[in-house]
This record gives structure tokens, sequence and C-alpha cells, in this order.
């Protein structure tokens, strides 16, 4: 028996961090585990995935899990993602989680794919509550261990622990995170898993991304394709400009990395959606705070 879960993520939100979570509860069941996450030079925000694999015999495989029993999307703005591309693979009877704050069915998704499953629950909600940042390592790992039903609590609390002192995180940070773990286990069901092969890809595919086994990183082979990357899909929190309150003094303008913000007649910033990547930049440093964050939600 083995399980395989794959992690969707975007940079800062702790993908890596819950398939070390994951792996380090299962290897306290006494099992054997394998956790590796995959990213290039990416920066807060862009995909990124990782993986764990879970069994009761050797652990042979190796790199991408092209076949995951489990997909935990950590932000639901990656699910029509053309990099991350979540759906691909997921076994027939596999699991796909959603952190999702709308409580959405994803009845897109069941249609496209009506042989898995899709459970859902508001993992960033959850963490602002209990631990005040929308970090989810934590909670993703949670949610997967009670999905795969292999891992009991006590073996959860002892990894989280474990994986964030490693990280250097402070004790009121490390038991906040306990708590929100133990929250999200005792709030969710273990699921029966099959082991059916069964793989599709998605089509949504803007230009031909290779990633074999044998190769360590993504490869794009066609060229002049930056102009599809709209990294505004990269987004958690999106800026919001109050222009009662701004007073045009041009400090976001100058601050914003990618280059997002282009000034009105009045001078006054406007915000490219399809490029704004999220970074807040502008949130932090807008003197009179005349920006206001709103969480990215898009239905499926
Ligand atoms: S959040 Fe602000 S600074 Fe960051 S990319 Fe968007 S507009 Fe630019
Ligand atoms: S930094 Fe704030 S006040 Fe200044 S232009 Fe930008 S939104 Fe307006």
């Amino acid at each position: 028996m083995m399980i395989r879960v794959r992690f969707h993520g975007r940079g800062g939100q702790g993908a890596k961090t819950a398939s070390r979570i994951l792996g380090t509860a299962a290897f306290n069941e006494g099992l054997n585990v394998q956790d590796s996450p995959v990213y290039g030079a990416e920066r807060r925000g862009a995909p990124v995935a990782a993986f764990t694999r879970i069994s009761d015999g050797e652990v042979l495989e190796r790199g991408y899990v092209f076949d995951p029993d489990v997909v935990m999307v950590m932000d639901s703005t990656l699910l029509d993602n053309p990099t991350a591309r979540p759906l691909d693979g997921i076994r027939r009877r596999g699991v796909l989680f959603v952190n999702s704050q709308t409580g959405s069915s994803f009845h897109g998704i069941q249609t496209a794919r009506p042989d898995i499953r899709v459970a859902t629950f508001d993992l960033t909600g959850e963490a602002l509550s209990l631990v005040g940042k929308a970090v989810i390592s934590s909670a993703t790992a949670a949610a997967a261990a009670r999905i795969i039903g292999l891992v009991t609590d006590g073996s959860l609390e002892k990894a989280i622990r474990s994986e964030l002192e490693e990280l250097g995180l402070n004790d009121e940070l490390i038991e906040k995170n306990v708590t929100l773990g133990r929250k999200v286990f005792a709030s969710l069901e273990p699921v029966e898993l099959s082991t059916d092969e069964y793989f599709v890809r998605s089509g949504l595919v803007p230009f031909e991304l290779i990633m074999g086994e044998r190769t360590g990183t993504e490869e794009i082979t066609s060229a002049g394709n930056s102009n599809a990357v709209k990294t505004g899909s990269w987004r958690i929190f999106k800026p919001i400009i109050d222009y009662n309150k701004c007073t045009a003094c041009m400090v976001c303008f100058a601050y914003c990395p990618e280059s997002a913000l282009t000034l009105r007649g009045d001078y006054k910033p406007v915000i490219d959606e399809d490029n704004c990547k999220g970074c807040l930049i502008c949130y932090r440093e807008c003197p009179p705070k005349a920006i206001t964050l709103e969480k990215e939600v898009r239905e499926f």
C-alpha cells in the first residue's frame, strides 16, 4: 500500500512544510515516508508543489507525484492555474481537497471528474483566527493526515512541534499551530482511498511544460510566452485603493516591483489586476493608509 499526496500552494503559504509535517506524522506511526518540494526561482505567491509518499513497504519511487491519491490545494485560485494544474493525474476515487472560504461545492470540477471526491474547509480563515497569519502549513498537513486516515492526532501534534521547532518558530507560535492542527483534524473525516490508476491532463496549457521523471525542473520549450503568464493569478489578497484617502503621493507607484500600477490624469494610481501579484508592498508603504486588502475569492 502506498499513498501519494501532492500539495499545491503559493510561495509563502507553507506547502513544503505541510508535506514535511505529514511525512513526519506518518513516520511517527511507524510507516515509511518520503517528502520533497519542487519550485524554481520562484517568488512569494508563485505556484509551488510538494509531495509526500507514505507506505507500509519500501518507498522506491522518486520525483514528482504524477498520479496522486490525494491532492491538497492550498489556494482555490490555483485550480485553473495553467502552470499548477492540480487536477492532473488524480486517481479514480482519489480526493481533491480545496482550502476554500466560500464553502463552494465545486460543481464544475465534479462534473469534469465525477470519479473523484471533493472536500473543502476554510483553512485560511481558521489560521487567521487561531494563529493570526495566513500561513497554513500545519492546517494543511492536519487536513491531509485526517483524510488519509493513517495518522493519529498524537502523531500529528508531535510532527507539528518537531517540524516548526526546526524552522525556528517560537513556543507561542508553535502552540497556536498545534491548536490549529488539532481543530482541522477534528473537523474532517477520513476518506477510503482506492489504488485505481486514472490519469488525466487538464486542457488549460498555454505553453508546453515538460517535467519528466528524469528532469529536476520544468522546461518551457516554446518561446515568447511571458505575456501569457498573468501574475495576477498569484494573489491571495488584492490591494484596493480608497481614492478619497489617496493623496497622489505616488509612493506605491515607485515601490511596485511588477510595474502593476499606472497613474491616472490626477496622478492617482490604477492597479493592473492581470499582473498585480499581491505582494502588498503598496499596502505597507502607502503613507496615508489609503490601500486596504480583500481576500481573493473565485468560484469554480
Ligand atoms: S500588491 Fe501592490 S506593489 Fe504588489 S504587485 Fe500589486 S500593485 Fe504592485
Ligand atoms: S501610496 Fe497611497 S496615497 Fe500615495 S499614491 Fe499610492 S495609494 Fe495614493
